[in-house]
């Protein structure tokens, strides 16, 4: 068949974490939580099941929106909800970048910003990090064909930040949008939403997948001044989130004490799993997400990732060229790291 656009023949797709068959592997990979959501959000559903699934959603979610707006201390009409926020990365890259334009991008980040890029005949225009983790200045540099600029923070794989002041300094001096992926900034302690207030080219998106353990539900969000928003809204699916996705994630998002309880013993199981590496001599980027990222030196990366799969745990293998490899391990519980750190200490 040759009858794909040349971007899309060109595309090498974005291959996400793998998700074998549950219960065989201990699943340090893909950042899910390893407990499960609020009991609300499944109880919601289920009455959302049974009111009836015959008619079409409400297209905005607004039940979502006007709880989240609560909890954010923002008007519903600043959110755009999502089936999960990749669908928001998307909506807004379809909105704002052309073909030959540029998409901004730190690397290494998320892989699938770049994907986006490509897919709009875009060009990702890549900032190395630095060695320590530490954004250039040159992220906020003009150029004429920059659009959109995309920054996870917490980034992934690393877990480090970009501080609130420094945001909002690099959104004042890139001459295009900055949407700020806030994936996992709820295990964070800070985070960039009073910034979308100063300057509408500022854009936060969040997920239910991560610190609400919903990934399966398919749930994010974004937070933008309203007239970006409504703008963003006719680029959309028409119901691009479902009556039981709405229905769970409101539920979720109202149950604020069930989200920081699970973030408070996420984050202590991270302390721990960062400690425990340490004492094996891995080197352990300081974190502030449900993930860490290391290296031993005396180790491959992808054989500690092939003797740990053997061994039916699952962590993430990340090789970016030009920059190094190294292993994310997702924080799990308590039990799972322990047996995490008991198979690496048999092989370092
Ligand atoms: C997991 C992740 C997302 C996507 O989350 P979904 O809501 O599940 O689509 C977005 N950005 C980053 C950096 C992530 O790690």
């Amino acid at each position: 068949m040759c009858y794909f656009r040349p971007e899309i023949e060109a595309l090498i797709g974005y291959t996400p974490g793998e998700q074998p068959q549950a219960g065989k592997f201990i699943k340090l990979n893909t950042n899910e939580s390893p407990y499960p959501p609020s009991p609300r959000v499944t109880r919601a559903i289920q009455q959302a099941a049974e009111a009836g699934l015959m008619r079409y959603p409400d297209p905005m979610g607004n039940a979502f929106r006007r709880r989240a707006a609560e909890v954010l201390g923002v008007e519903p009409d600043w959110i755009l909800c999502g089936n999960g926020s990749d669908d928001i990365l998307t909506i807004v890259t379809r909105s704002l970048v052309g073909r030959g334009q540029l998409l901004r991008l730190p690397y290494p980040s998320y892989v699938l910003y770049k994907t986006l890029a490509q897919i709009q005949g875009a060009w990702a225009d890549e900032v190395r990090f630095r060695p320590d983790w530490t954004l250039p200045d040159t992220f906020a540099a003009p150029s004429s064909e920059l659009r959109l600029a995309f920054l996870p923070n917490p980034n992934s794989p690393s877990g480090t930040v970009v501080s609130r002041d420094a945001m909002g300094e690099l959104a004042a001096r890139l001459p295009c949008p900055l949407l700020v992926d806030e994936a996992y900034v709820d295990f964070a302690p800070a985070n960039c939403l009073d910034l979308v207030r100063e300057n509408d080219r500022v854009l936060v998106s969040r997920t239910l997948s991560k610190s609400y353990a919903l990934a399966g539900l398919r749930f994010g969000f974004l937070v933008g001044q309203p007239h970006v928003i409504a703008k963003l809204a006719n680029v959309k699916d028409s119901y691009n989130c479902d009556a039981l996705a709405i229905a769970g994630a409101t539920a979720a998002i109202d149950d604020q004490d069930w989200l920081r309880e699970n973030v408070a013993r996420i984050n202590a199981t991270r302390v721990r799993l960062s400690a425990g590496l340490e004492q094996l001599g891995f080197s352990v980027v300081p974190s502030q997400a449900n993930f860490v990222w290391c290296q031993h030196p005396a180790r491959t990366s992808r054989e500690l990732y092939e003797r740990l799969k053997q061994n039916r745990v699952l962590v993430r293998y990340m090789d970016y060229p030009a920059w190094g490899d190294g292993l994310r391990i997702s924080v799990g519980t308590d039990e799972q790291i322990e047996a995490c750190l008991a198979l690496l200490r048999t092989m370092v």
